[in-house]
């Protein structure tokens, strides 16, 4: 795929389009650039990505010159992927918000190393045992643990079933949904290239999409 700076604006203009018609409520666009170079980092942002995501703590940390540049220039930078406790001092002071947060441990270390961070709780809303992600049941508690450590928990995040059926992934985002609801969080950060829209169909208010902008990884 071209990943020049004009490539990846036309790319980001057809999915807003794709939203826009979708639905009138406002989405926000994370595109992802795990395993990309920094070069692709920074076309993301000359190119008018708002959100970057990034999955593995050492590439954030490999990645960090392009990162901060990004930021710098006001693009907010987002942690996806699964985080051992013992890597959140790797991306302390570069990222913007994890939205990938599943388990007390964690809450404590992101305390302790980013203070007062912006966080998602991700949630396992397909039962699936290889998924990262809490189960709904451990929500309150999870929230409850951040807030009295001074993050900022902004929303839920989730990654729809591996199966990629349509009715059990429209279940699972409705689930998330609904839970968002139920805990008064605003964000619904769900969806990515291959269920994108039926994430908007179930209220998502923030989507991550890597291949469809940026083609396939290697
Ligand atoms: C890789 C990844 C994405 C983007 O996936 P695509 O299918 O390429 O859109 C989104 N969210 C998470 C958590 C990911 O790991």
């Amino acid at each position: 795929m071209d990943l020049s700076v004009s490539a990846i604006r036309e790319r980001i203009a057809a999915v807003s389009q794709q939203i826009a018609s979708a639905t009138s409520r406002p989405i926000d666009l994370v595109v992802v650039t795990k395993t990309h170079p920094q070069e692709v980092v920074l076309a993301v942002a000359e190119a008018g990505a708002q959100f970057v995501g990034e999955n593995y703590a050492q590439e954030v940390r490999d990645k960090a010159s392009a990162i901060e540049a990004v930021r710098a220039s006001g693009v907010s930078v987002q942690f996806i992927g699964q985080l051992q406790t013992n890597k959140v001092r790797m991306i302390a002071g570069l990222v913007d918000c994890v939205a990938s947060v599943d388990r007390a441990s964690l809450i404590d270390e992101i305390s302790k190393r980013m203070p007062s961070t912006r966080i998602h709780l991700q949630v396992n809303a397909t039962g699936e045992t290889s998924k990262g992600g809490c189960l709904p049941d451990a929500l309150p508690e999870l929230i409850t643990r951040a807030l009295d450590q001074g993050l900022h928990v902004e929303g839920l995040m989730a990654v729809g079933p591996t199966s990629a059926r349509e009715d059990e992934t429209r279940a699972a985002f409705r689930c998330v949904d609904e839970l968002a609801s139920e805990h008064g969080l605003q964000i619904r950060n769900y969806g990515m290239s291959g269920d994108l829209n039926i994430a908007i169909e179930q209220g998502s208010t923030m989507i991550r999409l890597g291949s469809a902008i940026l083609g396939n990884r290697n």
